[in-house]
């Protein structure tokens, strides 16, 4: 008898009334097949489906969920907050706090402004760095994310430093034109750009700690480079902390690597698991946004008083238990347990902080989108499966990263450890 779950069948319908069934594109599984769990509830480190089967997770829900999932001081926060408003579409003190919280914690952060997601943060950071600067061009670099912008979804073209070109139908090849993307590790590479171009440069933006396409570390040196490249130029650099800010350090990227960007965006962590997204930077920059300057950006739930309240639990929360310390710790942890195993087989464990992702071909872990070998997503597809089976979510995608939160357990990094060697095996 076949039998049907409850997440094939809701799925199933799912699919006739919202695209692919999904919100977001990775969650439909494309990449490893099967039908997504669809989830009922989770608490702490687990996650629950519609069918009751109880899952450890390694997802976070893809990097916000830095306490785990429901923590009881972000429950109470978002309850007590709902309750006096839900939205007022005014300045609150939520909003006040949580922009004093975040500009003492990040370097060089002297205003920031929220929005509800990161793809609201980068599009407008963007915007703003054009606006002031009177330039055009941006630059990003291949195999990094920054939302979906139109001039964001925009890939190399061919040759070295061309054009870019639209990675998404509905792209305008004139909106791609304007962005320019570089490979990362290759700082010939920009320096030729910048002597040719670097006068209609209006920003450079950068994940410092690239987490969307593998985690591609870059060697050191890179990113002051790229600081000193910019500023002889009059470029904005634009740290995209949107998955590093508040989770590797309180200050972010910025912080482990010593670098002071002109913006920076974030979203996940700050908040809290709730739609928030934000901006900020030098004042000077900061200042040229409406209503004081030319540069327009608005939003109608943007600092909304209950997302504030998650955002500024979960910092709390954060200090309060000397978070990032213990994140490291479990870093550190799952890294003794899982490199071994990764290295018996020429595979190497890739990890900084509570980020991680396992670079399953031969030789050293990748510094750059196109060196990833397209074999890996084979392999990872059967570790995927097998430890679903033994009740552990990784993220659905070879090019996803698994993060910790501060719900993980020795207990679960053991779990992960020996699940994941029986599925090698
Ligand atoms: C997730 C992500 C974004 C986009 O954020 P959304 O909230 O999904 O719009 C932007 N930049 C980076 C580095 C991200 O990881």
């Amino acid at each position: 008898m076949i039998t049907t779950t409850r997440s094939e069948e809701l799925f199933e319908r799912a699919r006739r009334v919202i695209p692919g069934g999904v919100s977001s594109p990775v969650r439909a599984f494309g990449s490893v097949g099967g039908t997504p769990l669809v989830l009922q509830s989770a608490r702490g480190a687990e996650v629950v489906d519609v069918d009751g089967n109880v899952f450890l997770d390694f997802v976070g829900s893809w990097g916000p969920l830095i306490l785990g999932h429901s923590h009881p001081a972000v429950v109470k926060a978002v309850s007590e907050a709902a309750a006096r408003g839900t939205t007022f579409g005014a300045p609150c003190p939520g909003e006040l706090a949580l922009a004093e919280r975040v500009t003492s914690m990040y370097p060089g952060l002297e205003q920031v402004r929220f929005v509800s997601s990161g793809t609201e943060a980068t599009m407008s950071a963007i915007r703003l760095a054009r606006g002031a600067t009177g330039r055009d061009l941006i630059v990003k670099f291949a195999g990094c994310y920054h939302g979906h912008a139109d001039h964001l979804l925009v890939a190399a073209g061919s040759g070295l430093v061309t054009l870019g070109q639209p990675s998404s139908a509905g792209v305008p090849a004139a909106f791609a034109e304007r962005t320019l993307v570089c490979d990362l590790d290759d700082l010939d590479q920009l320096e030729r750009l910048f002597a040719e171009r670097g006068k209609d440069i209006a920003c450079v933006i950068v994940e410092p700690f690239p987490a969307n396409n593998g985690l591609l570390i870059q060697r050191d040196g890179f990113h002051q480079r790229l600081r000193e490249l910019t500023t002889q130029h009059g470029t904005v650099l634009i740290f995209d902390e949107v998955i590093n800010g508040f989770r590797l350090a309180p200050g972010g990227a910025a912080e482990v690597l010593g670098i002071t960007p002109d913006l920076a965006t974030f979203g996940k962590v700050i908040g809290g698991g709730l739609p928030v997204g934000a901006f900020g930077g030098k004042r000077e920059l900061m200042e040229q946004l409406a209503p004081l300057g030319p540069v327009y950006q608005a939003g109608t739930l943007s600092g909304n008083p209950v997302a504030m309240a998650a955002g500024l639990a979960a910092l709390d929360e954060l200090e309060r238990r000397d978070g990032f310390a213990r994140l490291e710790e479990l870093g550190a942890g799952l890294e003794a347990r899982v490199a071994p195993l990764l290295a018996k087989r020429g595979f190497t464990f890739v990890r900084r902080g509570s980020i991680f992702w396992m670079s399953l071909q031969a030789g050293e872990a990748p510094r750059r989108a196109d060196a990833i070998d397209a074999q890996a997503a084979d392999r990872y597809r059967e570790i995927f499966h097998g430890l679903q089976e033994r009740g552990i979510c990784i993220a659905p995608s070879a090019y996803e990263v698994g993060f910790l939160s501060l719900a993980h357990t020795e207990a679960d990094l053991d779990r992960l450890s020996i699940a994941l060697e029986e599925t090698l095996g």
